[in-house]
């Protein structure tokens, strides 16, 4: 162990974009902060890199849209260089019969109406009704969900309130709006969707969103959840709208590493923590991997939970019953990413044209029906990746002008289903060229210039995502989002007010309320609770 050198007064272990927003907000409130981060570049999840010899795009996470306003503000990101623009279509379907589907824009309800006139017209319904519930989540996303706690009357009361504060949401919806809200909690996407459409591409369109980094079929109970924690941010101020970081997702954390050290955060990189270090019990600081000693009054994790406390933590600490829950914790995405280099754009059989069109700006997805994307499903179960892979394919370029040469384009291939770990105990390592390879030629079904249009590509299988982000399992979300690993069960119960079982060690990521993507919300959250019990225990200062 080495020498306690260094002191502050919280010690941030992760500098994805929940670390940096909770360092951002701990450092306004007047805390001294650092943040260690393993890789050579902050932000994550969230980061934007060169790939190809002139090609940048976003590594992983590839599109915003969940990213809290309230965060977007209080922390400047505007004035720290962030600019968020929106496609000019959302999504574009081509359909397995050689038609397409566009949605977004004016002419989604005659788009709709090319399969079924029906479907057109319960468009609008279909949208208030989501946005009603998809505002329930909004107002909770920002709140420390009620704690599960034991003690008095005293310990009890403000989670009572927080829990009725909440029910008091889901009581202003009307009677039918409650039932629904009750189905998308439990149900699978597809059921969802099948009550309400009767044709395919919609369905498909829609139900992309309940699959997106879920290991699971779309008639899988549960997946309607996630279908809808897709849903409740917004671009710009347009609700539910899907947009594009210019610079890419690495623009979002290099806009929030700068509103940080503006304020006094020092963040450190190639700095990775390989334990926590312990006190009587009470977590005191952090020792790095060339044996640096940190010591801080607070130590928050951005790292998924089963990272911190099955990796960092000397497991006598924990209790057994603990040990025993985090081991239980469920992650993995079935997600395979891409991006590749492209000498020009991808030319649909289904609209054909190499020039610049509204759907090369979508969210391009294919997979065209439910069916194809639960056999997706069965295929990776049983094999390890399905053999007609379902891929959204975004092309950025086509928005942003600061990523590839000129004439020329990057894109991104969110690829799914792959199982998270092979069967037979197989290394990712033996099967990743050649099952990128299987992506390549699933978009090329679909545009054929397309294979002889890649002129480089980065490949990051479910390993390669554990690897170099610390994802495990590949899981984009730090943990599946299912019911019982979500909101007073994140990440699990008796935890979920971002204070772990360790006096003086917090979690500020994904693996924390409300969960996965890049919204700030947890680290946002973590930091008002930090705030509080230091105001407690050593100076009055203002939560966020
Ligand atoms: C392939 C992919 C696609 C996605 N697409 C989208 C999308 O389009 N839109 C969207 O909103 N969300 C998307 N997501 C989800 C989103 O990116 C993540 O949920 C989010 O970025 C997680 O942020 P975080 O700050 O909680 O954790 P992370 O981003 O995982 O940050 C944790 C940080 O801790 C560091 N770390 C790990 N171990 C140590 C250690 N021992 N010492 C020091 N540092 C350590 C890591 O290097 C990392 O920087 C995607 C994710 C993936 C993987």
């Amino acid at each position: 162990m080495g020498n306690a050198r260094s002191q502050c007064d919280a010690l941030i272990i992760g500098a994805g974009h929940n670390g940096l927003v909770c360092a951002a907000y701990l450092a306004a409130a007047g805390l001294k902060v650092t943040v260690l981060e393993r890789r050579s570049v902050v932000g994550g999840a969230a980061v934007t890199e060169e790939f190809h010899p002139g090609f940048r795009n976003s590594v992983a996470a590839y599109t915003v849209s969940l990213l809290n306003p309230k965060v977007i503000r209080d922390l400047e990101l505007a004035r720290h260089g962030l600019t968020i623009v929106e496609r000019r279509l959302s999504n574009f379907l081509p359909t397995a019969d050689g038609r397409y589907l566009c949605i977004g824009g004016d002419a989604t309800g005659t788009e709709v109406a090319k399969f079924s006139a029906r479907d057109a017209q319960r468009l609008t319904e279909y949208g208030l009704r989501l946005d009603r519930i998809a505002d329930v989540l909004r107002a909770l996303v920002l709140q420390t969900p009620p704690n599960v706690v034991r003690g008095d009357w005293r310990a009890a009361l403000p989670q009572l309130l927080r829990a009725a504060r909440a029910g008091e949401r889901v009581r202003r919806l009307d009677l039918p709006l409650q039932r629904e809200l009750l189905r998308l909690f439990a149900a699978s996407a597809g059921d969802y969707l099948d009550g309400w459409f009767e044709s395919d591409p919609i369905k498909a369109v829609y139900g992309f969103d309940g699959i997106v980094g879920n290991y699971a079929s779309p008639y899988t109970p549960g997946s309607a959840y996630v279908l809808l924690h897709h849903v409740f941010g917004e671009t710009n101020g347009r609700k539910g709208v899907w947009g594009h970081a210019i610079g890419g997702m690495g623009a979002i954390t290099q806009a929030m590493a700068k509103s940080a050290t503006a304020r006094g955060v020092d963040i450190r990189v190639r700095s990775a923590v390989r334990e926590v270090l312990l006190e009587q019990g009470r977590a005191v600081g952090a020792i790095t991997d060339d044996g640096e000693a940190i010591r801080a009054r607070a130590v928050v994790s951005n790292l998924n939970p089963k990272l911190l406390y099955g990796q960092l933590i000397d497991q006598a600490a924990l209790s057994e019953e603990f040990r025993a829950r985090i081991a239980q914790w469920r992650c993995g995405s079935g997600t395979f990413r891409m991006n590749v280099a492209l000498s020009e754009l991808p030319d649909f059989s289904c609209l054909p044209g190499k020039q610049l069109a509204d759907h090369h700006t979508a969210g391009i997805i294919l997979a065209p029906t439910l069916k194809y994307m639960e056999q997706a499903y069965f295929d990776a179960r049983m094999g390890g990746w399905s053999r007609q892979p379902i891929v959204e394919m975004l092309i950025p370029s086509t928005l942003d002008d600061t990523l590839a040469p000129a004439g020329q384009h990057v894109a991104s291939l969110f690829c799914q289903h792959v199982a998270p770990q092979l069967p037979g105990g197989e290394s990712w390592d033996a099967h990743r060229e050649h099952v990128a390879d299987l992506m390549i030629d699933t978009v090329t079904r679909y545009a054929p210039n397309f294979r002889a249009a890649v002129l480089g590509r980065q490949i990051m299988s479910p390993l390669d995502l554990e690897r170099t982000f610390g994802l495990i399992g590949g899981d984009i979300f730090h943990g599946a989002l299912q019911l019982d690993q979500l909101f007073s069960s994140r990440p699990m119960l008796g935890h979920a007010d971002y204070r772990g079982p360790l006096p003086g060690l917090y979690m500020c990521g994904s693996g924390t309320h409300p969960g996965g993507g890049v919204t700030g919300a947890p680290g946002h959250n973590a930091a008002r609770e930090i705030i509080r019990d230091f105001r407690r225990r050593y100076h009055p200062s203002p939560a966020p």
